[in-house]
């Protein structure tokens, strides 16, 4: 009965440093453990090593990546001003469209590059969301705000339903939130026809809060639905639009690592409705609109 208590101390001992990150082979002498313990640590080492291995190379991923971004931004800003220069010469009409293109690929090199430090960083885990319990108006006011100089020009009506009880709250990092849900108003503004309406509509659950934006636009075909939160996935409705195919994955990153998840409900040529589900908080009142 002893043995087999101080065995089981041992286990969990082993266990606990293996949790917390501080399990080191040398303090558990083999010759001194049972059979079932000598196994557990053997596991418990070849476990450690891998973790410590993982995290080596997200950290040399990260610092890659940040060093092509610096090392690039020099010679891609000269691009950029200098192609804007040659733009403004007068130039013969061929010329005119060489300027253009090297313009429009420079700009499409810097969000790629931006964005491959965006995926990079949330895809190390190696920051932090800084969450705090808030409601969603200032998020939604000022993402829609961010949209509607580009909603104007197609003539497109961007609405937010004010529910009656008040925007709700929910737990989230309001900078990164901003960005997923401006990826997702982008989109609707992007893939609808001119002189529609996206609508934004604050919804609240028992567990979880937040929004949904509807548009009727291009719709998403059910078969491209798994597909579209894919890296660089572009669909059948992007092949005409610009864009690189990385904002529906940054959002599902953002969302998810937060605690919240996505919902999209689509059909081709009638439009789409993409839901944001964020954490709720533990004091939340279960409201419904
Ligand atoms: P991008 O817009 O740059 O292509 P995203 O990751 O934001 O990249 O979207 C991936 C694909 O999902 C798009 O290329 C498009 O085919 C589809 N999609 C996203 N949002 C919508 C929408 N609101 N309506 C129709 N298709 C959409």
């Amino acid at each position: 009965m002893f043995r087999r208590k101080n065995e089981y101390d041992i286990l969990n001992q082993m266990l606990e440093d293996a949790m917390d990150g501080t399990f080191q082979e040398d303090v558990y002498d083999e010759s001194e453990l049972s059979k079932l313990q000598v196994r557990w640590k053997r596991y418990l080492s070849a476990a450690s090593l891998s973790e410590q291995e993982r995290n080596r190379e997200k950290q040399s991923l990260k610092e890659l990546i940040t060093n092509i971004s610096h090392q690039t931004r020099t010679p891609l800003t000269n691009i950029l001003l200098y192609a804007q220069l040659l733009g403004e010469q007068e130039l013969e009409e061929s010329s005119r469209e060489y300027a253009d293109q090297i313009l429009s690929h420079a700009q499409k090199l810097e969000l790629l590059i931006q964005s491959l430090v965006r995926m990079s960083r949330l895809e190390t885990g190696m920051f932090q969301y800084h969450v705090e319990k808030q409601t969603l108006e200032i998020l939604i006011r000022s993402t829609v705000e961010s949209v509607q100089a580009k909603a104007a020009q197609k003539k497109i009506e961007v609405q937010v339903c004010v529910p009656e009880k008040g925007f709700p709250a929910a737990c989230f990092d309001r900078k990164w939130t901003a960005e997923a849900v401006e990826n997702i108003l982008d989109n609707a503004v992007k893939y609808s026809p001119p002189q529609t309406t996206v609508t934004v509509r604050p919804f609240a659950r028992e567990l979880f809060a937040g929004l949904t934006v509807t548009d009727q636009g291009a719709g998403i075909a059910e078969e491209e639905i798994p597909r579209i939160f894919s890296r660089f996935y572009r669909g059948e409705a992007g092949k005409d639009k610009e864009g690189i195919g990385v904002g529906l994955f940054l959002t599902r990153q953002i969302t998810e690592g937060q605690g919240g998840y996505l919902r999209v409900i689509s059909e081709k040529g009638k439009g789409s409705s993409f839901s944001i589900f964020l954490p709720a908080g533990e004091s939340f009142q279960t409201e419904r609109f």
